[in-house]
C-alpha cells in the first residue's frame, strides 16, 4: 500500500488487473490484460515484473529459464495459549526443502515447502506425524498455498534483459531458507 502510495496522479494504475500474455515488438512490448471491465492491451517501451514465484513476465522473456519450484501449503489453527515460539522443521520424508511452525496473536501456523508431486499428502502425513507428537494442528481454520523458488544457484537469479526488468521473487531473489 505505501508503495502505490508514492505513484504520482500522471500514471494510470489498474489495481484489480490480470496480466494474461507478453509479447515482445520492435517498439518494445505488448501487455494483454484482464480487468473486471474487460479485456485491454498496453503498449510499453518498458516492462517490470514484479509479479512474483510464477512470474509472467519472467516466462515471456526468458521463455526456457528453469528453476527449482516448491508447492508451499500453510495452516492457521485456533489456540488459547499464544507463545513465543518458532519451529523449523527439517523431515526428509516430507520434503527436502523444510517445515514451519510459529504463534501469530490467537493461531498456531504450520506450513511447509514440499516438492510439486504430491504435496497435498506430504503435508497431510507430516501434519499427521506432528498431531502425534502433541502439536493442537487438528483443527484448521484457513488454508493457504502458493508456488514459492528455491533458487540453488547464481544462475537461477535472472534480473532481465530488453529493456524488461525482474524484481522481487520473479527474479529469484527469495531467502534460500
Ligand atoms: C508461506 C510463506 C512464508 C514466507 N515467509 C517468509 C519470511 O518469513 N521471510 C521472508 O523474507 N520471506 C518469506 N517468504 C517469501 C516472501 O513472501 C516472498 O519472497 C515475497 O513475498 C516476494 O515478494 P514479491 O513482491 O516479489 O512477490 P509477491 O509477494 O508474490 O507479489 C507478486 C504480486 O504479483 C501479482 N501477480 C502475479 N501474477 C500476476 C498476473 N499475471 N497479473 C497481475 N498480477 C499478478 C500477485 O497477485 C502479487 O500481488 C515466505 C513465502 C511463503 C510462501
Amino acid at each position: 500500500m505505501w508503495c502505490i502510495a508514492q505513484i504520482p496522479d500522471t500514471v494510470k494504475l489498474e489495481s484489480s488487473a490480470k496480466v494474461t500474455a507478453i509479447l515482445k515488438i520492435d517498439q518494445g512490448y505488448t501487455v494483454d490484460y484482464t480487468t473486471p471491465h474487460g479485456r485491454y492491451q498496453a503498449t510499453t517501451r518498458y516492462l517490470i515484473g514484479a509479479d512474483g514465484a510464477n512470474s509472467i513476465v519472467r516466462k515471456a522473456i526468458y521463455p526456457k529459464h528453469r528453476i527449482r519450484t516448491y508447492l508451499s501449503i500453510q495452516e492457521w489453527y485456533q489456540v488459547s495459549d499464544s507463545r513465543p515460539f518458532y519451529a523449523s522443521i527439517f523431515d526428509p520424508e516430507a520434503t527436502d526443502c523444510y517445515s514451519w511452525a510459529l504463534y501469530k496473536n490467537d493461531y498456531l501456523l504450520f506450513g511447509g515447502a514440499y516438492p510439486q508431486t504430491g504435496a497435498r499428502q506430504r503435508f497431510e502425513n507430516q501434519k499427521q506425524k506432528l498431531i502425534d507428537h502433541g502439536y493442537p494442528l487438528q483443527h484448521p481454520i484457513k488454508r493457504q498455498a502458493c508456488l514459492v523458488l528455491r533458487p540453488e544457484k547464481l544462475s537461477d537469479i535472472v534480473t532481465g534483459k530488453d529493456n524488461a526488468y525482474l524484481i522481487g521473487e520473479a527474479a529469484g531473489w527469495v531467502s534460500p531458507s
